[in-house]
């Protein structure tokens, strides 16, 4: 009741891109497949068969379509994601369309790097600015175990992000108790080697329930105490790098720069938010915990205006909750790669 009545006070004075608790909305990801290259044991359920049919899947020209009319509202910066991004052909398409579209800011990726050592330099003449790179682990086996991919291909593509010079190329790892905590260390000393942010990412219930257990969630406290036993982490209160959520450390000794994305354990987590999402098969959502879902794709199917079009996304601004339910029973019913990560 209280958000409703902030959202008419913010109404009145003409921010129309805040939501109802008056947090600024201007970074929008966009799944543009919910198709995956990897099966990671976090993402992907074994067995999974629950795809989107190719003709749900937003075409590139309403991609752009709804890009545009976000950017007319007050989005600025965008991401496309996935599932995997990189395995949808007319991927530099979309990002050359999206680059040059008034008012946008910036366009970013994030992917897991299979495919990035051969799209890397078209996808930055394309105009993607960043990038972020899954790297869950370092060591082959235990890599192939978290994702069913070859952890040498993913290097390549790093590689190739650096060599292509995008603005910033940033490294992800989910934790995983038991699975990947022995890879913290070597992936801050390979994150320091080569000057790239990386980010600690707690696992989050999102495909479904069975890949967060008490078993092996592994909290941010912990790895960052972890990570002290060996360097020194000192806050970076005011460091932002991109327009995710992470709090940032730099490790003293080794010059790493590390950010904690602790949406479970973090209290204060939604307070800052400053997304949306638009789904693979068309859907807004404003709250990646929470099945709130506005359809754009029906409204671009039937002749909808832009005006419309501005409305359904205005909607779903409205309709953004003040916090996740990850910590209220919340029971996934859509995969990630779908929503978009
Ligand atoms: N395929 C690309 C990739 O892996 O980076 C982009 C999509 S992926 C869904 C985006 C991000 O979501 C990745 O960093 C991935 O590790 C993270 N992710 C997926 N499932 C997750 C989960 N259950 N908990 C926390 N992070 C998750
Ligand atoms: Fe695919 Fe990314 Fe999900 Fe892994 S996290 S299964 S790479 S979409």
């Amino acid at each position: 009741m209280k958000g409703w009545l902030i959202c008419a006070a913010k109404t009145r004075t003409g921010g129309n891109k805040m939501d109802p608790f008056g947090r600024q909305i201007d970074y929008l990801r966009i799944s543009v497949t919910d198709r995956c290259n990897e099966r990671c044991l976090y993402c992907m359920p074994e067995g999974y068969k629950g795809w989107e049919s190719n003709p749900d899947h937003l075409t590139a020209e309403e991609i752009i379509r709804v890009a545009r009319v976000a950017a007319g509202l007050g989005f600025r910066k965008f991401r496309l994601t996935g599932g995997e991004p990189l395995v949808r052909g007319d991927l530099p398409d979309i990002a050359r369309a999206m680059a040059k579209i008034p008012g946008v800011e910036s366009v970013g990726l994030s992917t897991n790097g299979l495919r990035l050592a051969a799209l890397a330099q078209p996808l930055r003449a394309a105009g993607l600015r960043t990038v972020n790179v899954s790297l869950d682990a370092l060591d082959p086996q235990i890599y192939r175990r978290i994702t069913g991919g070859d952890v040498a291909k993913v290097l390549a593509g790093i590689q190739a992000a650096i060599v292509a010079e995008f603005e910033r190329v940033k490294l992800n790892c989910v934790l995983m108790r038991g699975v990947n905590e022995t890879e913290l260390w070597p992936l801050v000393l390979f994150a320091a080697e080569h000057g790239l942010p990386l980010r600690f990412i707690e696992l989050m219930p999102l495909t479904s329930t069975e890949v967060l257990t008490e078993k092996n969630f592994l909290p941010c406290g912990e790895a960052m105490q972890s990570l002290a036993q060996r360097d020194e982490l000192v806050p970076q209160p005011d460091r932002k790098l991109g327009h995710g959520p992470a709090k940032y450390y730099l490790l003293k000794q080794t010059g790493a720069l590390v950010g904690f994305i602790g949406a479970l354990t973090n209290e204060h987590f939604c307070e800052q938010c400053n997304k949306m999402r638009l789904t693979a098969d068309g859907k807004v959502r404003p709250c990646l915990g929470n099945h709130i879902e506005v359809d754009l794709r029906a409204a671009l199917r039937h002749g909808a205006d832009d005006g419309a079009l501005k409305e359904l996304l205005e909607t779903a601004l409205r309709l953004k909750p003040l916090e996740h339910q990850f910590r209220t029973n919340y029971q996934p019913c859509r995969p990630m790669t779908a929503i978009g990560g």
